[in-house]
């Protein structure tokens, strides 16, 4: 079951006008968030990024937290699964082709779930192979915006190359993956790019760095060139589906030894330990 426009409905039910914005020119914004035995994880940060986005796209947001808590439990609670991918999407709805804002238009607000699917454990055991690309995204990339067409075409680079990611580098430094953050081990220092206009502000990451604090390994945010993500001891990608994944490979090349490090060893414990503890709270 989905939720669109004020309704909720068997997905082949739905329908959204061809006219819609997103449809014709991807003027939208979208949260994943994933959600373990029936609990959205981090659900408030999701939202509050969700808003970034709107104001982000100058979208004024159709529901207040509370509003959008209740939607997204009722599509958890119709729906079969224990763990879910929530998505949500906003369009500025549907209106005349212009590009232009419309007037006086309602915003387009649709809710899915699906079952969630965390890698696998060959994955997480293993670790796994990466190709690197240029980041010819726009410099927004902290809007989660719908139009995702260089992501799409920078993860099928991944794809063809049977990869599972693509890093993405801007002028000789990393940003972030297709669909995920990167974190890279270097003198046995944690380190993350900077949140910025170049990259997402992945809710996973900002976990994974609020672990690393409490759990004593030492991180750094800053910069990290080209040459710093070739040369490390460690790398590894996190994103609400992937979780913490170790990269082992990148173009072909060892990441370090060619197995996951010690460093993604602990914060893997350390993201499992407290997604069951933070399921195991009452309700906040
Ligand atoms: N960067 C990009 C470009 C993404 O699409 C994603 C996944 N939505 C992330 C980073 C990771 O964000 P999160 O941890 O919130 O899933």
């Amino acid at each position: 079951m989905i939720y669109l426009n004020g309704q909720f409905m068997p997905l082949e039910e739905a329908r959204v006008p061809v006219l819609d914005r997103g449809f014709i020119f991807g003027d939208g914004v979208y949260e994943l968030i994933p959600v373990y035995s029936r609990r959205p994880f981090r659900l408030v940060e999701h939202l509050q990024r969700l808003e970034h986005s709107l104001r982000g796209i100058r979208l004024p947001n159709p529901h207040t937290p509370d509003e959008w808590s209740r939607l997204i439990q009722e599509v958890i609670a119709r729906n079969p699964w224990e763990d879910q991918a929530v998505y949500l999407q906003v369009t500025r709805g549907v209106a005349k082709r212009d590009h232009a804002f419309p007037v006086d238009v309602q915003p387009t607000v649709f809710i899915m779930a699906n079952p969630l699917s965390t890698p696998p454990r060959t994955q997480v055991e293993r670790g796994v192979a990466c190709i690197t690309a240029a980041d010819n995204r726009w410099l927004r990339c902290n809007i989660k915006s719908i139009s995702l067409i260089a992501n799409v075409l920078l993860r099928q680079l991944a794809a063809d190359a049977g990869a599972i990611e693509t890093i993405l580098l801007r002028d000789g430094f990393l940003t972030e993956g297709s669909a995920s953050n990167v974190f890279v081990v270097r003198d046995d220092m944690l380190l993350a790019p900077p949140q910025n206009h170049l990259i997402l502000p992945g809710i996973t990451y900002d976990v994974v760095l609020e672990l690393a604090q409490s759990g004593g390994v030492p991180f750094e945010v800053r910069e990290v060139s080209e040459f710093e993500l070739r040369s490390a001891q460690e790398v590894m990608l996190t994103s609400s589906t992937k979780e913490i994944l170790p990269v082992v490979e990148i173009d072909g090349r060892k990441v370090g030894a060619g197995r996951p490090g010690p460093v993604f060893e602990r914060l893997y414990r350390l993201y499992q330990d407290f997604k069951a503890q933070v399921m195991r709270a009452p309700e906040r």
